[in-house]
C-alpha cells in the first residue's frame, strides 16, 4: 500500500493535530470503501479545494447496518481502493478497526431527530443513528477543515450538516453532486450485487425520477398522482419500491405539491440490491407572455 496510513485513532489524532499546528488544511472523505467514481469525485474535489492533506477513511461501520442487512457481504476491496485513492489525489488513509472505533463496553448513541425519521429512516431505523455516531467520532477525532459527502445520499448530507452544527464542530460539510453511469444509474458500491440482467433494468429508476420531476415542474399540483404513476411503472418492471416521496429539501417534511425547493427521493429493491437515488427540483417559473 503506497499511501501513508493510520489504523489506530490515537495515531490518527496525533497526525491531524500536527497538520493543524503546521497550518495545513485538512480535507476529509469518509467512506466504506469499494471505491468507484462517486467516491473519487469527493477526493478530487478536496484536492481542487486546495487542501494540503486529503485524508480518506475506509471503515465498514457496523452500527449503520440493521440485523438482516448486508454487513457481512458488503464488498471489501482494499488493494484496489488504495490504488484508486492515490490516483485521485488522496494523501493519507485512515483504516480503523471495529475494535478501535467501538471499544469494549461502548454505550453512546447519537440521534439527529426528525431528519433521520422519514425516507430511508422508515425501513432502516438504525441507519442514521449509526451514521451520526460514526461521523461524530471521525469528525471529533480528526477535526478536518472540510469534509466531503455525496448528494447521492441526500438525507445523510442533511443529517451530517445538522449534526455538525448542533455539536459545534469546526468542520465545513461540502455536499457534492451525484456521479452517474452513462445510462443514468447512480454509482454505488451496492451496484455490484446486480446481475447483468438486473443491471440493464436499473436505469429505469433514474428515468422514472426524471419523468416524475418533469411532470411536477409542469403541473406542480399533480405531484401525488405523478408519484403514484411512477411507483406503478417501477413495480411493473420488477423494481420493488421501498419509498418514493416528494419532500421539502431542507426539513424533509412531506409535500403534496411542488411549491418550493424539494427533493424527490426514492429507494427500490432490485434482486439483492437496495438502490437509492434522488433529484433536487424546484417549481419552474413560467414567464408571462
Ligand atoms: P459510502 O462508501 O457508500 O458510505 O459512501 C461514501 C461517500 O461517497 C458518501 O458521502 C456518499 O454519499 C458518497 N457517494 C457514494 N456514491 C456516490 C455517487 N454516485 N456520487 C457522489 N457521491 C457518492
Amino acid at each position: 500500500m503506497s499511501l501513508p496510513h493510520f489504523t489506530s485513532p490515537e495515531q490518527m489524532r496525533q497526525a491531524a493535530d500536527k497538520w493543524r499546528c503546521e497550518g495545513q488544511r485538512i480535507g476529509f472523505v469518509p467512506t466504506m470503501g469499494a471505491l468507484h467514481e462517486g467516491h473519487l469525485s469527493l477526493i478530487r474535489r478536496s484536492v481542487a479545494d486546495g487542501n494540503d492533506v486529503t485524508l480518506l477513511s475506509i471503515f465498514v461501520n457496523p452500527t449503520q447496518f440493521g440485523p438482516s442487512e448486508d454487513l457481512a457481504s458488503y464488498p471489501r476491496t482494499l488493494e484496489d481502493d488504495s490504488r484508486l485513492a492515490v490516483q485521485a489525489g488522496a494523501t493519507h488513509l485512515f483504516l480503523p478497526t471495529e475494535q478501535a472505533m467501538y471499544p469494549e463496553g461502548h454505550r453512546t448513541e447519537v440521534r439527529v431527530t426528525e431528519l433521520s425519521a422519514p425516507l430511508c429512516g422508515q425501513s432502516r431505523p438504525v441507519h442514521f443513528p449509526g451514521v451520526a455516531l460514526v461521523v461524530l467520532k471521525l469528525l471529533a477525532l480528526i477535526r478536518p477543515h472540510k469534509a466531503y459527502f455525496g448528494q447521492k445520499d441526500y438525507q445523510q448530507c442533511l443529517v451530517v450538516q445538522r449534526l455538525t452544527a448542533d455539536m459545534l464542530l469546526p468542520t465545513e460539510i461540502v455536499a457534492c453532486p451525484t456521479v452517474r453511469e452513462a445510462d443514468g444509474l447512480a454509482m454505488s458500491s451496492r451496484n455490484k450485487y446486480l446481475t447483468p440482467e438486473q443491471r440493464k433494468r436499473a436505469p429505469l429508476f433514474q428515468q422514472t425520477l426524471q419523468a416524475i420531476a418533469s411532470r411536477c415542474r409542469e403541473f406542480p399540483l399533480e405531484a401525488t398522482a405523478a408519484l403514484a404513476e411512477g411507483k406503478q411503472t417501477l413495480e411493473q418492471s420488477g423494481l420493488a419500491v421501498d419509498y418514493l416521496d416528494l419532500r421539502d429539501s431542507q426539513t424533509l417534511s412531506p409535500l403534496d405539491a411542488l411549491t418550493g425547493p424539494a427533493v424527490l427521493a426514492g429507494a427500490v429493491f432490485l434482486g439483492k440490491a437496495r438502490l437509492i437515488d434522488n433529484l433536487l427540483i424546484e417549481p419552474s417559473h413560467k414567464t408571462e407572455s
